[in-house]
């Protein structure tokens, strides 16, 4: 494995770094969550107008047909410029790739372009009340009439839906079949008559995700992905680019979360020293560093295995684990570093660091549960990546 870059892509690395030097905004992103989402939404306008929202897709989908190698020097352009998220996640890492491989010419002609602008908020209405790990038993039902299907259910946990426009959807088409086999996937207007959206407050203090409700919602028949009861195929392939086309992304954030820890150790004291020159928390640190970068070269290995043809698997999950797990313990870190000062409002004067690291400490914890928790990740490892039998 080699893991210097050729001279095409450092040319690449320069042209991306002097872009975004010369435009990554300035004013930093509002604290209000409505703020932040339109500063999130017109910086995804800017990239895409320069062309560089979905560098990694085909160019026919308004991509930029970036190589591997540029999609890796691209994010790590991002990080060193600061670059804030673009806001329409779930739409670029999950929507776009689903419909490239299984939408109908229509459908991506209608939807890619407007998912690489922003101008279409998605969200995924995947999990219910009652069906999360064992995504399979969900109840939501779409029974045909006429040229429509008409929704009837609840979702929960929606990330995003209280400002999306469009949302992936699946439902029960056919009761009677096997679980597996009697789903369809959906493209669901959010503004139709019948949806209805309940924010939900999460342990941060935030509210991104929600409950969905589905009272007889008609969604026209050519807004089925695929074939009928063929759902739970295409559900599949969300959820491998869910779990494991931002590894490189990821890896970049986890080195930030820990630069900002880092940072912290050297500002709070304990008897008189910065916490970073205490022997106990410095090992602590260093251990935190070399799995960061385990990260980084696992990347590495995985985007060579990709530049030799072979596709992302069910080895996704090994990543979504590795990293959740890693920043949950790393994030444990520094609540410890921060001693009782964890406690306190991180708005308050008293709070010793300008990161808020009380609210990456919650967060971690949301990390292990979606896109599968860790636990249905471990099973995933075991029986289709380890071949073990089946518990
Ligand atoms: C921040 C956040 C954002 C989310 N966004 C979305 C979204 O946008 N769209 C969407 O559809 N969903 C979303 N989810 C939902 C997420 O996918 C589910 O929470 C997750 O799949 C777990 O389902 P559950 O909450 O129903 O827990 P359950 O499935 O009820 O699990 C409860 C516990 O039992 C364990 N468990 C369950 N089955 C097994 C098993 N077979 N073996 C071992 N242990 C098991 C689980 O690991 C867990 O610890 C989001 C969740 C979070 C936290």
């Amino acid at each position: 494995m080699d893991v210097r870059f050729d001279d095409a892509t450092e040319a690449f690395r320069q042209e991306v770094r002097t872009w975004l030097e010369a435009n990554v905004p300035r004013e930093s992103m509002p604290s209000d969550p409505q703020g932040a989402f339109h500063y999130t939404r017109a910086w995804q306008k800017k990239m895409f107008d320069a062309g560089w929202a979905g560098i990694h897709w085909p160019k026919a989908y308004g991509g930029r047909g970036a190589t591997l190698l540029e999609q890796a020097v691209f994010q790590q352009e991002l990080a060193r410029a600061q670059a804030p998220p673009m806001a329409n996640i779930l739409g670029l890492m999950i929507v776009g790739p689903t419909l490239m491989v299984h939408g109908t010419e229509e459908q991506k002609k209608r939807y890619i372009p407007r998912i690489l602008s922003a101008e279409e908020i998605w969200c995924q209405g995947f999990s219910e009340p009652n069906s999360g790990s064992d995504l399979a038993s969900l109840q939501t039902r779409a029974v045909e009439d006429g040229d429509d299907f008409v929704v009837h259910g609840q979702k929960i946990w929606t990330s995003m839906a209280h400002v999306a426009d469009m949302c992936i959807l699946l439902t029960r088409t056919d009761p009677q079949a096997p679980k597996h086999q009697g789903i369809s996937f959906l493209l669901v207007d959010m503004h139709s008559p019948g949806v209805t959206v309940k924010p939900l407050r999460q342990l941060t203090g935030g509210a991104e995700f929600n409950e969905v409700f589905f009272e007889n919602v008609r969604v026209p028949k050519q807004q089925l992905v695929g074939q009928l009861n063929d759902g739970w195929r295409i559900a599949m392939t969300t959820l491998t680019h869910e779990r494991g086309s931002a590894s490189f992304g990821t890896q970049v954030q986890m080195k930030r979360a820990l630069d900002n820890i880092i940072d912290t150790a050297k500002k709070v004291k304990r008897n008189g020293q910065p916490l970073s020159a205490d022997p106990v928390i410095r090992q602590k640190l260093a251990q935190a560093y070399i799995r960061v970068d385990v990260m980084r070269l696992n990347n590495y290995r995985s985007m060579t295995n990709q530049l030799r043809g072979q596709p992302p698997g069910p080895e996704a999950s090994l990543d979504k684990l590795y990293w959740s797990e890693m920043n949950k313990w790393m994030q444990e870190i520094g609540q410890e570093i921060l001693g009782p000062f964890s406690q306190l409002d991180p708005a308050s004067r008293h709070y010793p660091t300008s990161v808020n690291l009380q609210y990456s400490f919650l967060w971690s914890r949301a990390e292990t549960i979606y896109s599968g928790t860790s636990e249905i990740q471990r099973n995933i490892i075991g029986e289709r990546v380890l071949g073990l039998p089946r518990g």
